[in-house]
């Protein structure tokens, strides 16, 4: 057996893990990570990069990479395949980066490998103690010594069953199906280039739906189908091809003829949410948390903020900077959000009409979407724009997230690519603390402020400057 010690360790190398673990070394935290596969899977999963985790990723100069690796830019998102149109929100990046999740990962764990950390790739955590002073995490050949364990390992979480905590929500009835598929020829009416949720080649019939994204190469789409009322016996048995051709049939016709399925996925349309994100010195993010059918295009995202979510705060703990209460305002703050998501896909499932009355009700729903004020509101949920945190300070600006907005020959959002707090002042003052950047700036864009203190995670934790509550 080899006996390793870390500061964190993080099971699990999908989105959420590796994004976890760039924060965390960023930090200088010493990390270890877990990943029970021998290699990266190569599958696309998720397609899209939504404008908040645009901007995350942008905080620490990541996006650019990202964007080099993706294959669309999306002009609006959607909310049961309705378009809604991201234009109302103050972002510089009011678009879906359409990207598939392999190549989201490569990203991610190529930065990490230049900030020196290596996936320990073919070791599956199996089993993990702890006590008052640590975690003792047991994968392969692996024993690990750690202050906390982050359990990043997807929807079928070891960490969280190992820790016991329910996992609740809605039962679905029905299923999807995700796959990609190269035709012979192009599809009748599907566009060669995925510019808008609203040229995507989608049906619905009483309960069930199909969709196509063109994936960047001639030929080459993202079929998706399901049914609301039906799921398979096993929903992790193979998907059968003759599946997927019939599918392809009914909504195309004979003629569309199918040369290669690349990969295909069934999941389900269960809604699940962990009881709880923190147990002692472990924790969960992603998938382990929370699973959900993919409406809207958020699971990925989600993962990707709870991890920048945790990933300073955990940092601010392990270097003795955290005051008490910061670990744990990321389960009030990320399990929130979560629920938020939950609910608005349980929404857009709801959407998908069963009968000529709800038939009724989704047209009804679609014109309403045209109105700025809905189209607003259902951007903002889809796209994490509308994520605001909780504060005891009463202006509207406390815990909202900062808008970037031109600094310099660059942007606000350059000041928190070394992922520390960052105070924004409109006069000239000293740092109030080591962990924090000071930037003088002509501007805030909240005129009334004089200075604003800003996390790592581009929210706003004090309207007035004072590092009171976040660091020690
Ligand atoms: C068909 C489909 C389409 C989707 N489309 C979208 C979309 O368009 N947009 C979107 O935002 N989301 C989408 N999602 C959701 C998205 O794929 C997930 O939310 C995302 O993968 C979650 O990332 P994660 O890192 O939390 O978990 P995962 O991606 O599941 O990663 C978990 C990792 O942990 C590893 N692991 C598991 N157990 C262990 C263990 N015991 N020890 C060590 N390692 C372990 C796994 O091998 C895996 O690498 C889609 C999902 C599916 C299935």
């Amino acid at each position: 057996m080899n006996e390793l010690t870390a500061d964190v360790v993080v099971a699990g190398a999908g989105p959420t893990g590796l994004m976890l673990a760039n924060e965390l070394a960023l930090a200088g935290v010493d990390v270890q990570v877990l990943e029970r596969m021998h290699e990266r899977t190569g599958l696309s999963k998720a397609l899209n990069l939504q404008p908040r985790t645009a901007e995350v990723l942008d905080l620490r100069g990541l996006l650019g990479r990202a964007e080099q690796r993706s294959f669309a830019t999306v002009s609006d998102g959607h909310f049961a395949v309705i378009p809604v149109s991201y234009t109302g929100w103050d972002t510089r990046h009011p678009y879906q980066v359409g990207i598939p999740q392999a190549q989201v990962e490569a990203a991610l764990e190529e930065r990490l490998a230049e900030q020196g950390v290596k996936v320990l790739r073919g070791h599956e955590l199996t089993a993990f103690e702890q006590d008052a002073a640590g975690v003792t995490v047991t994968a392969g050949d692996v024993r690990i010594r750690a202050r906390y364990l982050a359990g990043c390992d997807g929807g079928r979480s070891a960490v969280r069953k190992a820790l016991g905590l329910p996992f609740e929500g809605i039962e679905g009835r029905g299923h999807g199906v995700s796959a990609d598929i190269l035709f012979r020829t192009t599809p009748p009416g599907a566009p060669t280039e995925w510019r808008s949720m609203g040229n995507m080649v989608t049906s619905h019939s009483p309960g069930k739906f199909v969709g196509l994204i063109p994936l960047g190469e001639p030929n080459l789409y993202r079929l998706s189908y399901g049914d609301r009322l039906n799921r398979p016996e096993d929903l992790r048995a193979e998907v059968p091809a003759e599946e997927v051709r019939a599918a392809v049939r009914e909504r195309f016709g004979e003629e569309v003829e199918i040369k290669e399925i690349r990969w295909v996925s069934r999941f389900s349309d269960d809604s699940r949410l962990a009881a709880k994100y923190r147990v002692g010195r472990v924790f969960l993010a992603g998938d382990a948390a929370h699973v959900h059918f993919p409406a809207g295009g958020q699971g990925l995202n989600l993962g990707v903020q709870d991890a920048l979510n945790l990933g300073w705060k955990l940092a601010a703990d392990v270097r003795g900077r955290a005051p008490e209460g910061l670990l744990d305002s990321y389960e009030q703050e990320r399990r929130t959000v979560a629920s938020g998501v939950l609910q608005n896909v349980a929404a857009q499932n709801a959407l998908i009409p069963l009968t000529p009355d709800q038939l009724a009700l989704r047209a009804l729903f679609r014109d309403l979407t045209a109105l700025p004020e809905v189209q607003h509101k259902l951007s903002g949920m889809v796209s994490g724009l509308d994520i605001a945190y909780a504060s005891p300070e009463s202006h509207p600006a406390a815990g909202a997230r900062l808008p970037d907005f031109p600094l310099g020959n660059g942007f606000a959002s350059d000041l928190f690519h070394s992922g520390k707090f960052v105070l924004l002042t409109k006069t000239p003052a000293p740092a109030p603390h080591p962990e924090v950047v000071v930037a003088e700036v002509p501007e805030l864009p909240w005129p009334d402020l004089t200075q604003a203190l800003i996390r790592p995670d581009g929210y706003i934790a004090s309207t007035t400057g004072s590092v009171a509550g976040w660091l020690v």
